[in-house]
């Protein structure tokens, strides 16, 4: 990860452990994701409870790259008033 943006040299890592915070924020994009693989399977897969599991922690650790670069983008984002400008 860069130290400052390359576009508006915003200093990403504030302080030490600044991004500690986002590991609440990726609790939170996984257990919506978790949720809704839940509702939809209640819903209209109706996959066994094994499967779905399977399907989930599939799910789970493949976007996680994802879930940890947009949870600490949404971190940033709101202490942040320059990051999306
Ligand atoms: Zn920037």
């Amino acid at each position: 990860m860069n130290k400052h943006c390359p576009h508006c040299n915003l200093k990403f890592e504030r302080e030490v452990g600044y991004f500690y915070g986002a590991m609440y924020v990726s609790y939170g994009l996984q257990t919506a994701l978790i949720t809704l693989l839940y509702t939809v399977n209640m819903f209209w897969w109706d996959f066994s409870p094994a499967v779905l599991v399977f399907i989930i922690l599939t799910l789970v650790f493949a976007l996680f790259p994802v879930t940890f670069r947009w949870s600490r983008i949404i971190w940033i984002a709101s202490f942040t008033r320059k990051v999306l400008s």
